[in-house]
């Protein structure tokens, strides 16, 4: 079998846009898909996805075009051998840092793997390691009393949520305590800072952490401070998590050996696709650590990252955004109209990855023409 044309579509957003809090200021972000097929000589088509938060769709259209330029190095190669492609496409994109591009193409090379097989993915990176938990990420500015209210309606269907801080180290944490005393017995909280504090905020911030009992503290202060999340991590007890803003999985040796986390989170999407992610997910596993990936987005990469993630022995959790506080059941996945079916949702506090052949998820063409940008 050989790969004979890779497409890349950029799409245009199916949710409202989400609101962070990045670099101390309040801003509103995109959730922009950009879709891979990976075509071959054979039956068998190949789907992957990245994503940008740019509103505007000029990054999707851009990432979507470095796709292609990137993909057209493929042809030929056969796509069953997705580590191979891995390693010629990171002889250029180590250089460019067209790391998005590249981890929709791998994850596009995996469903073909899979479905050439006829197993699902999961299966052939050495099956279900164990269940998955899901936690909720709400994305949506709200009141404490409005937060605490949402956390009751959530833990109908997950295990905990995360909130946004970062703004405000002394309003943060009055925040965090109400919130945390607010929610129900039994439903953890996590908080999530996206870079935004220094050392000495984040650690105002995680004191009130400790007495809450957190169960993580997100990218506290910048990723690249490698030492200074070391220091959190050994001053603090709750256990500080990150990686989701890095790629390849090189970088988590440096991590690792600095015992910088605790809880590794890579982004398929951007740490080399199924590929990048399973080797974050083995090192993380070597030095006893927890893998909770980065799984904010649409759906053909969230199912992607759901593989690695069930196959993975370090990981019992893994994130699941819920964009939109009118549905009837925040456990369905509402980002991606694209997808046709239902192939994940989060049931009792679970998720599993689609058990059809290769990353499991079909595409409705109808709904990638209306949603497509280019
Ligand atoms: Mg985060």
């Amino acid at each position: 079998m050989e790969i004979t044309r890779c497409e890349a579509i950029p799409l245009a957003s199916a949710v409202e846009g989400v609101e962070m809090t990045l670099g101390g200021g309040d801003r509103e972000v995109g959730v922009q898909p950009v879709l891979v097929r990976v075509h071959t000589d054979g039956e068998h088509v190949g789907v992957g996805e990245t994503l940008t938060y740019d509103a505007s769709g000029a990054e999707g259209e851009a990432v979507a075009r470095m796709a292609e330029a990137l993909g057209s190095d493929l042809v030929g190669r056969d796509p069953r051998d997705p580590t191979a492609a891995w390693e010629a496409m990171y002889v250029d994109v180590k250089r460019s840092n067209a790391w998005k591009a590249m981890s929709a193409l791998d994850e596009a090379l995996w469903d073909i793997a899979g479905k050439a097989a006829g197993e699902p993915l999961y299966r052939l990176l050495g099956g279900e390691a164990g269940a998955v938990g899901a936690y909720a990420t709400f994305p949506r500015r709200q009141s404490t009393d409005d937060l605490v209210a949402s956390g009751a309606w959530l833990a109908e269907t997950f295990e905990s949520m995360k909130i946004t801080v970062g703004a405000d180290p002394a309003a943060d944490r009055e925040r965090v305590a109400a919130v945390a005393e607010g929610l129900p017995e039994g439903f953890g909280l996590s908080i999530d800072a996206n870079t935004s504090y220094t050392v000495s905020e984040a650690l105002r911030v995680g004191r009130t952490g400790e007495r809450v009992g957190l169960e993580w503290f997100e990218e506290p202060i910048p990723h690249t401070d490698v030492e200074g999340q070391a220091e959190l991590n050994r001053r603090l007890d709750v256990p500080i998590a990150a990686y989701q803003s890095h790629a390849p999985h090189y970088p988590a040796v440096d991590h690792l050996r600095a015992n910088a986390l605790e809880v590794y989170q890579p982004s398929a999407y951007l740490c080399g696709g199924v590929t990048g992610t399973r080797r974050v997910a083995t090192l993380a596993d070597a030095f006893g650590k927890r893998l909770v990936p980065h799984a904010f987005g649409p759906l053909v990469n969230y199912a992607a990252t759901l593989h690695v993630a069930s196959a993975s022995p370090a990981c019992d959790l893994i994130e699941f955004a819920v964009y939109d506080d009118s549905v009837d059941d925040p456990g369905e996945y509402v980002a991606s109209p694209y997808v046709a079916g239902d192939p994940v949702r989060v049931v009792d506090g679970r998720v599993s990855p689609p058990d059809e052949p290769g990353v499991g998820v079909s595409l409705d063409s109808r709904e990638v023409e209306r949603l497509r940008l280019d």
